[in-house]
Formats: structure tokens, sequence, C-alpha cells
């Protein structure tokens, strides 16, 4: 007999007893009663997890005596070794494995085979069941798949009879107890919450199917609408989707034609699953065999064939959300391969406590968002998945780089600990809130926030910043799932600059593309570019879509009737680019004279510098402009050719290297005398050592994210510019092996803290 044709005799008779109006326990004591007579095995057991301890709840063979009596803990014995590994075990001898725990009661000295699969519910073992065999001889690969299946079935049984108590169960010795996950630091700061995979796991509702042939049509349908999802994916990764890396890609193209797979998926199906049902069986499969094989490169596939199972799953269940669509009920570590900008918004700001990517970089736009948010975010947390399962219980360390799954007691009394000192160090932070940031010789520097959202309004009072030194228009385009309407806009724009009174707000036109794709802008010109960041983006795009450009530029212009506007572009590369841009504004200032509308009582232009070819331009663009501001994150991502997006280089290049500095400090040589107001809104500008460099090469206005308005603010207090710009000077005539390295001694000799 196929293995497919004794689980489906089996589950078809497991399905009549499931349906019957039996008790639960009446309905395990039929089951071990079919198992063990399709099996031809004069043994059925199945144990249960109570209040931490496997308990024997039915038998077919074994004395009924010790029912509800045999008792063994996860670990111990055969049982407790299948249950803590999640692991199948098919012994010739019992007694013969060193773990074998002999229980009198039983009464199973008689008995020398022994097969046991474990009960899996929502990844963790609740149970197991097994089948012994006077005979010692080992049980055939279509017995031990068809335990396997019935397992699955009887998991559905036990958790709509609430057999077992969930919080007691164990997910096998890999997820269980405590476990550190190390990670590259993306955003600063300490966090605690219950681990949420954004991609949240389909819970299963039925196993066995009524209609097999329904089900393999409802698995065809949805494995051609998941290959149509994965080519269009490869076909947007050129706009930047936020992190579908082609490699991965890749991997998912092989997988989601990988005959195998299909196969295996049918063949579960035949053995009279659902759809749903034979998917996570295969994928259970899988995971099991993966266990037994350590190697990190294959390792990684398999986490791509597990994201592209659950993918499968979602589309087949209908279960297609995202964990923010669930809404978070508790404080979150949100679980992720990787975010865009726009996902990573659509959650509960109150909620979301902390973020774990197993792929990321520091300037990705989700990583700019998440620090905007004030949420710590680890990157590269590298096999994160083998090890957090949703519901852990995460204390996230994002200043050291570690996250600790299920903290033991002495680790979250530590953390509480720092909680308690990171709320000390904010509220010293928060009184120098009317402190203007003077340094030490007594010259004043702009701290300007970089802002975007409506809720970001609030943290210019709260952190007492000199203004906005870039609001992100997009942002509001990222969170909308329709194109804002310049009424929209307008209302936006208005609500910040009247939030932000006298204090300056510099609003930088639309920058869509890039890793900031926005799904109702599907640019045509956009389709084909190999390089996003490089491509069809900000001012590029704007510039060729009028329309949008023309209604920013009206909204601009109402919402600040009768104040200054400051208006920035971005990703200018060359001065023409800056006169279009420019000449945009103008008609539409135009048009509202002629409307006899209210203007703005001074409109003043600047540009972003953030390609490097417009510094080689610079005295042909400052006649122009009145500000400049320089983007660091695309800069440096120019300057080494070296993709901000990409994972892989997220630790590469040191913005505290030689080549950004004298780059950046050309750019201030060029503007002195200029009369044009220079910045910098990268995120560079809001880490204590590198605003430290940046002061030493000459910039006077940091535009930076609201977090670190405080600690930069207490950093200026504490030098002296005559002491760093000389000490900057000599470092880049002559550099040393790391610049990081003597500019952290350096501050430290002079009390000043970096961290
Ligand atoms: C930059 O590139 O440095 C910048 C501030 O803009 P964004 O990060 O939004 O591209
Ligand atoms: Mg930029």
């Amino acid at each position: 007999m196929t293995a497919a044709a004794a689980a489906r005799t089996i589950l078809t008779r497991l399905h009549e007893v499931m349906a019957s109006r039996l008790h639960p326990q009446g309905k395990l004591d039929q089951v071990v009663q079919i198992i063990g007579e399709s099996l031809d095995s004069e043994v059925c057991s199945i144990y249960l997890l109570r209040e931490g301890m496997l308990e024997l709840f039915a038998t077919r063979g074994l004395e009924q005596s010790a029912v509800h009596v045999t008792r063994l803990a996860i670990g111990e014995g055969l049982n407790g070794i299948i249950a803590e590994h999640i692991e199948t075990l098919n012994l010739a001898e019992a007694a013969a494995h060193p773990d074998f725990a002999y229980r009198p009661e039983t009464g199973e000295e008689k008995f020398h085979s022994f097969a046991g699969v474990p009960i899996v519910y929502r990844e963790r073992a609740v149970g197991t069941l097994c089948v012994q065999h006077a005979d010692p001889r080992r049980y055939e690969d279509v017995e031990i798949e068809a335990l396997q299946t019935v397992a699955m079935v009887l998991s559905e049984l036990i958790a709509h009879a609430g057999l077992v108590d969930e919080e007691s169960s164990t997910l096998g010795e890999a997820l269980t107890g405590p476990q550190v996950v190390t990670g590259l630091t993306l955003v600063k700061g300490i966090a605690g919450g219950i681990a949420t995979f954004h991609q949240p796991r389909v819970h299963i509702d039925h196993v066995v199917a009524e209609d097999t042939e329904a089900e393999r049509q409802r698995v065809y349908r949805a494995f051609d609408k998941m290959r149509d999802q994965i080519e269009a994916m490869a076909s947007q990764a050129e706009f930047g989707t936020g992190g579908e890396h082609d490699d991965i890609l890749e991997t998912y193209k092989m997988f989601a034609y990988d005959e195998g797979w299909g196969r295996r998926i049918n063949e579960a199906i035949d053995s009279g699953l659902t759809a749903e049902a034979a998917i996570e069986r295969v994928q259970q499969r899988t995971r099991m065999r993966m266990r037994e094989i350590d190697d990190p490169l294959l390792a990684d596939r398999m986490h791509d064939l597990e994201d592209l199972s659950n993918r499968l799953l979602r589309i087949v269940s209908g279960q297609l959300g995202t964990a923010a669509t669930q809404g978070l009920k508790r404080d979150t570590i949100l679980i992720a391969r990787n975010l865009g900008p726009a996902e990573l918004l659509e959650y509960d700001r109150r909620r979301l406590k902390g973020v774990l990517l197993e792929e990321g970089s520091l300037t990705a736009h989700v990583v700019i968002v998440a620090r905007a948010m004030g949420v710590p975010v680890l990157g590269r947390a590298q096999g994160l998945r083998g090890v957090v399962r949703e519901g852990d219980e995460i204390l996230l360390d994002a200043d050291k780089g570690i996250a600790h799954v299920r903290p033991n007691q002495q680790t979250q009394d530590l953390f509480a600990e720092r909680f308690a000192q990171t709320r000390q160090k904010q509220a010293a932070y928060a009184e120098l809130r009317d402190v203007e940031p003077f340094t030490r010789c007594g010259t004043r520097i702009q701290v300007m926030i970089n802002a975007g959202l409506r809720d970001d309004i609030a943290a210019l009072s709260l952190v007492g910043a000199d203004g906005i030194g870039l609001f992100r228009t997009e942002f509001q385009f990222l969170v909308s799932a329709t194109l804002p309407q310049r009424e929209r806009q307008t209302r936006l724009y208005k609500d910040v600059l009247e939030a932000a009174g006298d204090k300056p707000v510099i609003f930088r036109t639309v920058d869509i593309g890039g890793d900031k794709a926005v799904p109702y802008l599907d640019s045509e010109s956009a389709d084909g570019d190999e390089n996003p960041a490089m491509g069809w983006r900000a001012l590029r795009l704007g510039l060729e879509r009028e329309g949008l450009m023309k209604a920013q530029a009206r909204a601009l212009l109402e919402a600040a009737a009768g104040k200054p506007l400051y208006v920035m572009f971005p990703m200018v590369s060359e001065p023409w680019e800056f006169d279009a841009a420019k000449e945009v504004f103008d008609q539409q200032l135009v048009w509202l004279k002629g409307q006899k509308k209210l203007l703005p009582d001074q409109i003043r232009y600047g540009a972003m510098l953030e390609v490097p070819a417009l510094a080689e331009a610079l005295d042909l663009l400052l006649p122009r402009v009145s500000f400049i501001s320089v983007g660091t994150n695309d800069l440096t991502q120019f300057l080494f050719a070296a993709d901000r997006a990409n994972p892989k280089l997220a630790e590469r290049y040191d913005w505290l290297s030689p080549a950004i500095l004298r780059f950046l400090r050309r750019i201030v040589q060029g503007t002195v005398g200029s009369g044009v107001e220079l910045g910098i809104c990268g995120e560079m500008g809001g880490r204590r050592l590198e605003a430290l460099a940046l002061l030493g090469i000459g910039f006077r206005r940091l535009s930076i994210t609201p977090v670190a308005v405080g600690p930069i603010k207490d950093l200026v207090r504490k030098v002296d510019l005559a002491e760093i710009t000389a000490a900057m000077t000599a470092w880049l005539s002559s550099p040393p092996l790391s610049l990081r390295d003597e500019l952290s001694a350096w501050a430290e000799a002079r009390g000043i803290e970096v961290d």
C-alpha cells in the first residue's frame, strides 16, 4: 500500500470519529483503536501535554489503568524525547534506546518495536502518538508517514476539544529556554515586547478533506496565483519593492516551479488532507529533515521555501493580511525578513516597540522611518526564524546588537534597570529642551529635525529643535493607498506650519522611487530600472509627471499663505533641474496671483546635495539657491557606489572615512562667503561621533531624527570648535588607520561620551 493510500484509509475512519458526537476522551479512545488496527500494531497510545507533563491519554494495548496515571516529563523517555525535539523515532528495540524509561504500570515490557511522532499544534509539540509491537521490527516508511499525517489530524481534534493547555506546550529543544540573537544595530535603543511576525502564520482549521478533488483544484489555483505574484515581484523589484532581492526572488522562482514540491503536496492531498493541511504537512516534513542537516546555506534556502510555503498557505486560505491588519494587542517586537517603509507605517505606534529584521541596512528608508518613530531596529539577525516563535517574549538591546529571546529572570531584571536608566537619560535630555545649543566656545549650532508624518509635528516642541530641516513629503504618499489629492496635501502642510509656529519648515518635494515605491504610481518609465536608487526617482520623476509636481506646488503655496515658505528639491543632479522645478512653482504662483489668492509672504528655494555631480557644479548652483542641505544617505551611497539598502554592504563603508569627510569639507569650503545656508540632513548628523566630525569640518546646521536632538544638543555644549577643527584638519590631511577610533579616543579624553 502507498503512504497516501494507508493514510487515506485511516483518515476516512478518523473523519467519522471526529464528526461523531462522542466526547473528546471517547474520540481519542476510538482513534487509538483505528490506528492500531490499520497499522496492525498491538499498541497505539496518545500522550498529551498537561501541566507541563506528557500524560497518557488513550491507549490500545497497554494497561488501561495506566491512562491518566503514567506521566513523563519533557525529555523523559522516548515520548519525552519526541516532544522535546519534535522528532520521529523508529526503533526495532525500544529498550535499547538510552532514553527509554520503563513504566511498569503500562505493562509495556512485552513490546519491542516502537515508533512515535510528535503531535504539533502551532509549531509546538502538544503531545505524541506512538505504536508498539511485540516483534522487534522497524516500522516502514509508509507507516511512519501515515502516523505523521494522523498526528496532524489529531492536533486539530485536540485543539478544538481544548485537550491541552497551550501555555504549557513546548516546541522542542531549539525553541525553548533563553536564546540570544545577534545582528547589526540599525536603530539604537532597548525595547521589550511579544514576538509578532509581520507575515503571520496561517492557522489551519480543517485538516481532513471532504472532497479531495476540490482540494487539489484549490492548490493548483493557489500555485498559479503564487507564481503570478512572484513574476510581478520580480518585475517590480527594479522599482524597489523594499528588499526582495534578486537572489531571493530567484530561489522563490525555483521553488514555485519545482515539481517535487507540488508533487509532495499532491500526495498529501491524496492521503485525505485539505489543501492547507497538505501544504503544512509537506512543510513539517521539510522542517524535520532540516533539523538533521547542518548546512547554513541550505538553511537559508529552506527559509525561502518556508516563506513561499506560507505565502501559498495564505493564498489558499484567504488569510492575506499582515500583523498590522490584524492589529497589535500588546507591546510588540515585530519580526520580518525585510519591510518597506509603508509597511512599517501601518503599525500602531503605541504598541510597536521594536523591530527585528533578517535583512536591513542603516540608511534603508524603513530604518529611517523606524528611527523617526523612535523604534529600535536590529537588522541582519541571521537564523531568526529558527529561534523565535510567535508570542515569545523578546528583550531587544539594539545598543549592543542583540536580542534576548525568552529571557531568563536575570536578563529581565537587568533590562528593568536599563529601562530605568534610559528613562533617566531621556529625562536629562528633555531638560535640554529649552536650552539653546551653543558650543563651549560660544557658537550657536542649529539643530533641526527631520520629519514627515503628522505625528512628528509634536516632536518639534517636545525636543526643542530649531525647526524642521527636512520634511519628507513623500511619507504622506507612502502611507496612503491612493495618490493623496491636493486638498489633503494642503491640509497636512497647513497643520505642519501651524504647529511649527515661527520655526522654519523646509518642505522637500516628493522623493518617490528607489526603495520608496508607491503602488498607485507604477510609472511605466520606472519599469526596467536596473538600479532604482540611480533611476527614475525624486525630481526626475517629478519633472516628468508634471501634474504631480504642480499639485504639490499649489498645495504648498496655498498652505503657506501669509507665511514664509521653504521649498527644497531632492536629487538635483544638475543646476537646470533646480530651475525647471522652481519654474513649476513660479507658474503656480502666477496663477494664484491671478486668482487674487493670498500668497506666502516669502519663498525660499533650496536644493538637496545628494548627487556627487552637483558638488562639482556648486559655483553654478549657489547663485540660484537660498540654502543647500546635504543628504548624506544618498550622497554616500553614490560616492562609494554602495546601495544603501543592500544588507551585504551595510557595514562595509564608514561615514567617518576620509573620502566622505573630505568630500563634505569641500562642499563647506565651496559655500563659504556665498550667503547660502548650508546644512546636513542625512542620518549621519544624528549620531554623536559623526556629528562631532561634521562640526569639525565646518557644518553648523544639522537636521536630524527627533530622538537625537537631546543627545546632539548635549554634545554641542561640550565641544570647542577650534579644537575639533584642528584635530579634523590634521586627520584629514594625513588619515589615521581608523578615523573612527582616533575620534572616539579624542572625544573620550575630553569627557565627551560618543555612544
Ligand atoms: C539623504 O539622502 O540623505 C536624505 C536625507 O534623504 P532620504 O534619506 O529621504 O533619501
Ligand atoms: Mg536622499
